[in-house]
């Protein structure tokens, strides 16, 4: 899929990727954590093959998309070092090729989703790591399980994904304190045993970190500002 602006030029891609990264360290010091456990999600969504490549050469290895048919244009020829994650609200149909193309899928938050991953899973002969989506906001119009529904489901995906289901996601609300939602993402990750905690973006990948997140999902910091597509994104 061709950007829907131009990028930045590589040297400034890899000088923010840097300032990010070093942010991470000093946050994970600050709070006594070790920078190892924090993996740096790439977000690269509208933005072009090359700045994605820019940072394949510079070392970075993690990308982050969330439409299912851009990642592929994007990522389906990617050298086997370099892991995709799909972070957008996932359509079911769009399961067959999520579950081919992706590393982990960080989108889980319904019942027939769950279905269609497994009947895709089977088909492909590989699994994804998966990861479920907790809509800590009780948002109406956000992807995500509602909170009071979200034990049951992490216990049932749990049952059927087995080692495959390793943590909980969220986006917080816009508008709020990203803090408490982070702190409830990661009592309930906890209570279930799961490892992973994807939570904290451009604006709160820090705090994110102070409060367990393992994988921050940072795209504009790094990429720059992304033209507003009109299809929601989260
Ligand atoms: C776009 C997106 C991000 C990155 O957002 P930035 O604010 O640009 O860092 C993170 N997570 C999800 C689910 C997204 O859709």
């Amino acid at each position: 899929m061709s950007s829907t602006q131009s990028d930045l030029p590589a040297a400034d891609l890899l000088a923010r990727l840097h300032s990010v990264q070093s942010r991470i360290l000093a946050a994970a010091h600050a709070c006594g954590r070790n920078p190892a456990d924090i993996t740096l999600v790439a977000v690269s969504k509208t933005h072009d093959k090359a700045a994605i490549a820019a940072l394949i050469a510079a070392g970075h290895t993690v990308f982050g998309e969330n439409r299912v048919q851009e990642a592929a244009g994007k990522f389906a020829d990617r050298p086997s070092s370099v892991r995709l994650h799909l972070i957008g609200a996932l359509q079911t149909n769009k399961a067959e090729d999520a579950v081919r193309l992706a590393d982990v899928i960080e989108a889980l938050d319904r019942p027939s989703l769950a279905d269609a991953i497994d009947r895709a899973a089977s088909r492909a002969g590989r699994c994804p790591d998966l990861l479920v989506q907790i809509n800590t906001g009780a948002e109406p119009q956000k992807a995500g399980i509602a909170p009071d529904a979200a034990p049951a489901f992490i216990t049932a995906m749990r049952h059927r994904f087995g080692d495959k289901l390793t943590g909980l996601m969220c986006i917080p609300p816009v508008a709020q304190d990203p803090v408490p939602h982070f702190r409830a993402l990661a009592a309930l990750a906890a209570s279930h045993g799961l490892s992973r905690l994807s939570m904290g973006m451009s604006a709160d990948y820090e705090a994110a970190i102070a409060c367990g997140a393992t994988s921050v999902r940072v795209g504009s910091a790094i990429f720059g500002t992304r033209l507003r597509r009109t299809a929601a994104t989260a």
